[in-house]
């Protein structure tokens, strides 16, 4: 249990899978939540009636849209941008519109969100934003797209770890491997393939990824920033 109490978060991307445990967590641990969402208006407005947070409908990929949400809601003390989508194919065949709406919501949206939530945020504030291990390491065909979506968020940690430091202000990127969520289910056709590439041959839960959010959004984790957190069974080791 980490001590929220008193404390204002944002989770952008809430309402199913990692970011729902987040916002469990978050709420379980005293904090004031609101979580944002595109599609799935029932299941966020059933974890804000379980959680006591609030849902707010805002689609990730639309940079006015974020930019407006984080403005509205601050100032934040934590703000995390979990909100992700996998597209995952033949690179020669994927359609383009598609993978520049990946990189809209998975890159363009955590930095303006970033941005946006520091200009209001107290000293001490936290940034995380949900990676991937995919940041790291791709090894198999067909994810070049979402790896480099991952990967440019280490820069962005990096960078803005530099801009926000001086007010105490810590930016992480928090990296799983595979989690047993809608996006990639441990019982679903690649979940095999998966295992075979860690020391540890199970999904993730999604609430083993909150603890550790729960982890760097807290007051042990002050002197941590800029750096990337990896957790996925040694699937990059
Ligand atoms: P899910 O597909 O289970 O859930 C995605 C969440 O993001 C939903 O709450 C969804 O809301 C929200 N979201 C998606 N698109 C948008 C959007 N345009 N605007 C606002 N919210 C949006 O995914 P996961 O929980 O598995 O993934 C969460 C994050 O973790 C992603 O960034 C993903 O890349 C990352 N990750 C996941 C891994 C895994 O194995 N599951 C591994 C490594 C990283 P709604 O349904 O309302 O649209």
């Amino acid at each position: 249990m980490t001590d929220f109490t008193g404390k204002k978060a944002l989770v952008i991307g809430g309402s199913r899978g990692i970011g729902a445990a987040i916002v469990r967590r978050f709420a379980k641990d005293g904090a004031n939540v609101t979580f944002t969402y595109a599609g799935s208006h029932d299941a966020a407005q059933a974890l804000a009636t379980e959680t006591g947070s609030a849902a707010v409908r805002s689609d990730a990929s639309d940079r006015d849209a974020t930019v407006q949400t984080v403005a509205e809601q601050g100032p934040l003390d934590i703000l995390v941008v979990n909100a992700g989508i996998g597209i995952l194919g033949n690179a020669l065949e994927l359609d383009a519109d598609a993978i520049d709406r990946m990189i809209d919501i998975n890159v363009r949206a955590p930095y303006h969100a970033a941005v946006e939530a520091a200009r209001q945020m107290p000293e001490g504030g936290r940034i995380i934003v949900i990676g991937s291990v995919n940041g790291d390491r791709m090894p198999f065909a067909g994810g070049a797209a979402y790896a480099l979506t991952k990967s440019a968020l280490q820069g962005l940690a990096r960078g803005l770890a530099r801009d926000f430091g001086p007010r105490g202000i810590t930016v992480n990127i928090v990296q799983p491997g595979p989690t047993d969520t809608d996006l990639n289910p441990s019982d679903g056709p690649m979940a095999g393939m998966m295992h075979d590439f860690m020391a540890i041959r199970r999904h993730a839960t999604s609430e083993e990824i909150a603890g550790l959010t729960a982890y760097l959004a807290g007051p042990e984790a002050s002197i941590i920033t800029g750096a990337m957190h990896t957790i996925d069974g040694g699937f990059g080791a």
